[in-house]
């Protein structure tokens, strides 16, 4: 059983085979998507997704407009940035607007997915809280 349901985004089609092969041995559910807009999609019909690892520079819809539109739409999906050395700061400022943690192209992988268990754990956390908060709103109705 995968314990995260990942999409991944990538201008790079190599790249996304590449690294959906590689996660997809280390039970995760991997989902691809070659454009920003394309993962706004996605997420917007499976909303069993836990983890955006996203992508810095791609033409179009880059990573920070992306990572925005996600917190903005979907802001219990947690994102992970995936920098080249000439886009750090576009990193930096993820992490500003809400990006869970970024990590440096070519990455390890196990790092990543180091990563992804964080911030999977972190949605949970977030997740049980809201449930509790629901919870108490009923009882306290009921008495
Ligand atoms: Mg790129």
């Amino acid at each position: 059983m995968s314990f995260a349901n990942v999409l991944l985004v990538d201008d790079e089609k190599s790249f996304l085979e590449i690294m959906e092969k590689r996660l997809g041995t280390r039970d995760l559910e991997v989902t691809t998507a070659e454009s920003g807009a394309g993962a706004l999609d996605e997420l917007g019909r499976n909303n069993e997704i836990d983890v955006v690892i996203l992508d810095v520079k791609m033409p179009g819809m880059d990573g920070l407009e992306t990572l925005k539109a996600i917190r903005s739409d979907f802001p219990l999906v947690e994102v992970i940035m995936l920098t080249g050395h000439g886009t750090i700061e576009t990193a930096i400022e993820g992490m500003k607007k809400g990006a869970f943690d970024y990590l440096l192209k070519p990455c390890d992988i196990e790092q990543l997915v180091g990563l992804v268990r964080k911030a999977k754990d972190k949605k949970s956390a977030h997740e049980e809280k809201i449930m509790q908060a629901h919870m108490k709103e009923i009882t306290g109705r009921m008495i």
